[in-house]
C-alpha cells in the first residue's frame, strides 16, 4: 500500500456533474419559461466558468458566486432574474443529482474494503455532496468529507489541504493522494501542498507545461495499479 490516504475529488471525477448540470438547468429553465435551452445554458455556462474561476482564485467568495451566476446569465439575455431566488430552485434540482462517473461506487467501495483510508475533497456545498454521495450508495465508505464551503477555503489554495491534513486523525502526506479530473485545483492543489497526485483524464485532455501531475488514468479502476 503506497498511498494509505485516498482524497478524492467528487464533481467529474466520482460523480458525472456535467449531465447533473444539465438536466437540473433543463428543468430549471423550463419552470422558468425559457424556450431556448442551448443558448440560455451556453451563456449561463460561460458565466459561471468566470465566476469559478475568480473563486478558485480567491476573488470572490461561494455565495457570491452562487447568488449573482443565474442573474448576470440572465441579464446577458435581457431577462431580469432574482439570482438567489433562481439559485435555491436550481439546487433543489442538483441535490437529487448523483450519476456515478464509470463504475465509481464499486471502485470506492474495494477501495475501502481493501483497506485504504478514503476521503472526499472537493470544491462546493457539504450539504449538496453528503446527498449525492448517499444517493449514489458510496457515502458510508468515506471516513471524512472535506467540501469547501465549511473549510472556509478551496482548491487549490494550500488552505484547503493544511485544513485536510489536520482534520485527518495521523496524517501523513507522503502517504496521501490527491485524484481529480481538475488540473486548476485538484492537481496544482496537490502540488502546492506537496501531495502527489493522479489527474483523471478520460477525455484525454492536453496536459500542462506548468501543472503537472505525479500519475495521469483514463479510467477510474486504474487506480488500483498506482496506490
Ligand atoms: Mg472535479
Amino acid at each position: 500500500m503506497i498511498y494509505p490516504i485516498l482524497l478524492f475529488d467528487i464533481d467529474d471525477t466520482l460523480l458525472d456533474f456535467d449531465s447533473n448540470e444539465e438536466s437540473s438547468l433543463k428543468q430549471l429553465f423550463k419552470s422558468r419559461g425559457i424556450k431556448d435551452f442551448d443558448t440560455t445554458a451556453k451563456v449561463y455556462r460561460e458565466v459561471n466558468n468566470e465566476l469559478w474561476h475568480k473563486y478558485e482564485h480567491g476573488e470572490i467568495d461561494i455565495n457570491n458566486l452562487f447568488n449573482t451566476r443565474f442573474a448576470i446569465a440572465m441579464a446577458k439575455l435581457g431577462i431580469t432574474a432574482d439570482g438567489e431566488e433562481w439559485e435555491a430552485e436550481y439546487r433543489k434540482y442538483l441535490y437529487l443529482g448523483a450519476e456515478p462517473v464509470e463504475n465509481s461506487p464499486e471502485i470506492i467501495k474495494r477501495l475501502h474494503d481493501m483497506g485504504y483510508r478514503v476521503f472526499a475533497a472537493s470544491n462546493g456545498i457539504k450539504e449538496m455532496q453528503i446527498s449525492r454521495l448517499k444517493l449514489a450508495g458510496m457515502y458510508d465508505c468515506f471516513e471524512d468529507i472535506f467540501v469547501s464551503d465549511e473549510v472556509g477555503v478551496q482548491k487549490p489554495l494550500v488552505g484547503f489541504f493544511d485544513y485536510v491534513a489536520t482534520h485527518i486523525p495521523s496524517f501523513d502526506k507522503r502517504k496521501a493522494l490527491m485524484i481529480g479530473n481538475s488540473l486548476s485545483s485538484d492537481i496544482l492543489g496537490g502540488n502546492r501542498a506537496d501531495i502527489d497526485t493522479c489527474w483523471y483524464n478520460p477525455h484525454k485532455a492536453e496536459p500542462s507545461e506548468e501543472i503537472r501531475s505525479t500519475y495521469e488514468i483514463e479510467k477510474l479502476e486504474d487506480i488500483f495499479k498506482i496506490v
